[in-house]
């Protein structure tokens, strides 16, 4: 059923559609409510690593947010819920879709909708800022840039995460993990100027997505990540 169509705003895999993937919500029960309270509670303790912003400023990519509760402020404030959605592409970890009401919601994949250890609720922590950050520009245009802004967002909160839990990641191998909260912080901080990995990742998963957008225009890494997509 095509519940709840999403404007390419996923931390996620290209799909087949381009993009374009649909989510149908599914209403929380007391785990999903369980998960999703201590995520944010988590996400607006947060606080982003000063030296950590400026390295990802140096690079072009603007954080749409200051701290993890700004992020969780704005949710608040739009009165946007957060809910699990089955996805028509598994590989997507969140999106930004609607719920059954048709109101915008985060919508997280229901694959983890029953995973409440704490490296999960960290990571859909993670995934509830990137979203959010998608929220914010408050447009449906969708962008390799506005991807590398909203990505900073998963990793600075990431890094937040390990400092305050040094070892709650360790020998986490689940998808949710290796293709997306464990794999963006060593992407972005990978040693050395070319950030080759980065690069290739993004172009793979966002490259057929325009270099910039109005309110996020491309920096010379999303020019160089658009030049890389190999389906143009
Ligand atoms: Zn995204």
């Amino acid at each position: 059923m095509r519940v709840g169509q999403v404007s390419s705003s996923s931390f996620g895999a290209r799909d087949a559609l381009k993009g374009v993937i649909y989510a149908k919500p599914i209403k929380n029960g007391e785990t999903q409510e369980g998960i999703i309270n201590e995520a944010l509670k988590e996400l607006n303790e947060a606080k982003f690593d000063k030296t950590d912003v400026l390295y990802m400023q140096s690079m072009g990519i603007n954080p749409p947010f200051e701290s993890g509760s700004e992020a969780v402020e704005y949710l608040k404030k739009q009165n946007i819920p957060i809910q699990y959605g089955k996805f028509s592409d598994k590989k997507v970890h969140a999106c930004l879709g609607r719920n059954e009401e048709g109101k915008p919601a985060v919508l997280i994949n229901a694959r983890y909708r029953n995973e409440d250890d704490k490296a999960t609720i960290l990571a859909t922590a993670e995934a509830i800022a990137h979203e959010a950050g998608h929220g914010k520009d408050n447009d449906t245009m969708n962008s390799i840039q506005e991807e590398l802004d909203n990505l900073s967002l998963n990793v600075l909160v990431h890094r937040a995460f390990e400092k305050k839990y040094p070892d709650v990641f360790d020998g986490k191998d689940s998808f949710f993990f290796t293709e997306g909260v464990s794999l963006y912080p060593k992407l972005f901080f990978e040693y050395g100027a070319d950030k080759t990995g980065l690069k290739a990742r993004v172009a793979d998963k966002y490259g057929h997505m325009p270099a910039g957008d109005k309110k996020h225009p491309p920096s010379k890494l999303a020019e160089q990540i658009k030049e890389l997509d190999v389906s143009a």
